[in-house]
């Protein structure tokens, strides 16, 4: 059994954006952004809709104009999560949002720089409980911190403005605050929130800005928010990609399981990398099984393996497997052999395998199995394929004969 290892968190204050408590170690919440007009009620109501099936808890929405401020108003009632309205520039959107009734705010303090503005909002947050998140971005920092940081975006100059911006808060009585120090260089986000973290106890936002398309953009995302997960930093985080915004929700449900920081609501897929014994095209049974899977959410994890002589063995932790031998996919659970299908059936019987133990659990499965039948049948399968192929499948001995060969020529 693989034991289970946890990170220890950062100790932080916590917040509560609507109902979603963020810091002081509440699970670490995902957040995504709609990429429709606010205004468009209807749309950005079915976005958000999607999101939150897709493992978003909170979800940001421009508010850039007075018509995405009166959209606010009849989104937030008939959202099924927190929303936190998007503000740059125009300190009177915040205003306005705020009477749209939104669960928080974003300000970006490179763009609203005005002390009397950034006072005037946190005091009507203060007065209304909303909390806000300072978003400090590499790309648009205030213009004075970075002439005086040498003309360049540093960690310090970004944990500066946030420090600046938090002080204005403090000067009203307001410390309902989570921050972010994004940047679109990796290395350079991971410092400044590594100086965030030291220099405040206040929720802290995490995100890669501006990553890009996947796979590139996935790959910046969570380099950036793993590694600082991983120290213990970060309360709530975002995937910034140029793609449909279901896949962010996705991405960052997915990365929070697979580091234990969620509990697994979607299955876990594990399939091996394939090789010379592999006896079906790996790739293309694990992305069948992966198409088959997606849209339910079962708690499990499945693996497909491409032999039968390591397979089962590999996987022998994972829920439910299949491993292919001689035409056939053998199945097991639990690392036990519970039925042998042919090859074509491979797909649907370990859906309908995942379904069945998502519903009846591990131990129902193994006593509806023919567990002997498909033991003696799986055997038989492994034994004639050793034989047949020995313990050198990657033929590396002939490999190495035929190198003498050449070399001895
Ligand atoms: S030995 Fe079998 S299970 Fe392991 S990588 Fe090769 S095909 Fe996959």
């Amino acid at each position: 059994m693989e034991g289970a290892v946890s990170f220890e968190r950062r100790a932080s204050r916590q917040i509560l954006v609507g109902d979603v408590a963020v810091g002081g170690g509440a699970p670490v919440s995902v957040q995504s952004m709609t990429t429709t007009k606010t205004a468009d009620v209807d749309g950005t109501l079915q976005q958000i809709y999607a999101l939150a099936a897709a493992g978003a808890d909170i979800v940001r929405c421009t508010c850039n104009e007075i018509a995405a401020a009166e959209g606010l108003a009849h989104i937030v009632p008939r959202s099924p999560v927190p929303i936190v309205a998007d503000i740059h520039h125009q300190y009177k959107m915040a205003l306005a949002a705020l009477e749209a009734g939104v669960q928080c705010l974003r300000l970006n303090p490179g763009n609203i720089r005005n002390p009397h503005h950034v006072k005037a909002v946190a005091e009507e947050c203060r007065d209304r409980g909303v909390p806000i998140r300072i978003g400090v971005n590499g790309g648009s920092l205030d213009r004075e911190l970075y002439e005086r940081h040498g003309g360049r975006v540093t960690p310090e100059a970004m944990v500066e403005s946030a420090l600046v911006e938090l002080a204005y808060f403090s000067e009203v009585g307001f410390e309902s605050v989570k921050i972010s120090v994004k940047a679109s260089n990796v290395p350079l986000m991971i410092e400044a929130y590594r100086q965030l973290a030291v220099a405040t106890d206040h929720p802290l936002h995490l995100g890669v800005t501006e990553a890009g398309p996947p796979p590139d953009g996935l790959i910046k995302s969570t380099a950036g928010i793993a590694t600082l997960l991983a120290e213990g930093i970060g309360d709530t985080i975002r995937y910034s990609l140029t793609a449909d915004p279901v896949e962010e929700a996705r991405a960052g449900r997915h990365l929070l399981e697979a580091l234990g920081l969620r509990e697994r609501q979607n299955v876990d897929l594990i399939a091996c990398p394939s090789c010379g014994r592999a006896e079906v095209d790996v790739i293309d049974v694990a992305e069948k099984v992966r198409e088959a899977l997606a849209e339910r959410r079962l708690p499990l994890q499945v693996a497909v393996m491409g032999c039968v002589v390591n397979g089962p063995g590999e996987a022998r932790d994972a829920d439910l497997g299949i491993a292919a031998g001689r035409g056939r996919g053998h199945l097991f659970v639990k690392g036990v052999n519970v039925a042998v299908v042919p090859e074509d059936e491979m797909v649907g019987t370990i859906t309908e395998w995942a379904d069945y133990i998502a519903e009846h659990g591990t131990e129902a499965a193994l006593e509806r199995a023919d567990v002997e039948r498909a033991e003696r049948e799986a055997r038989s399968d492994r034994d004639a394929l050793l034989e047949a192929q020995g313990t050198d499948a990657n033929a590396s001995a002939e490999r190495v004969e035929q190198i003498h060969r050449i070399s001895s020529q």
